[in-house]
């Protein structure tokens, strides 16, 4: 039997403010930049098992639905 495992990075929304329409630093585009919150996860079969580390805040373009970490 092979069994997968490795880690992945698993993101949720987030209800925090912040975000709004800001210039992309990928994109270049005047977008939505949405806040959400990035945690990585040991998982089994691809489902998440053991968080590893904090969750960490980000920022999605919804343009080019990059991510970059949130700036306080
Ligand atoms: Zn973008």
């Amino acid at each position: 039997m092979i069994i997968f495992f490795g880690t992945r990075q698993v993101v949720r929304d987030d209800t925090r403010p912040g975000g709004g329409m800001q210039q992309c630093p990928r994109c270049g585009q005047y977008a939505l930049l949405k806040p959400r919150t990035a945690r990585t996860f040991i998982h089994i079969f691809w489902i998440p098992i053991i968080p590893l580390g904090q969750p960490e805040p980000i920022l999605e373009c919804q343009n080019c639905h990059s991510r970059f970490v949130a700036r306080v």
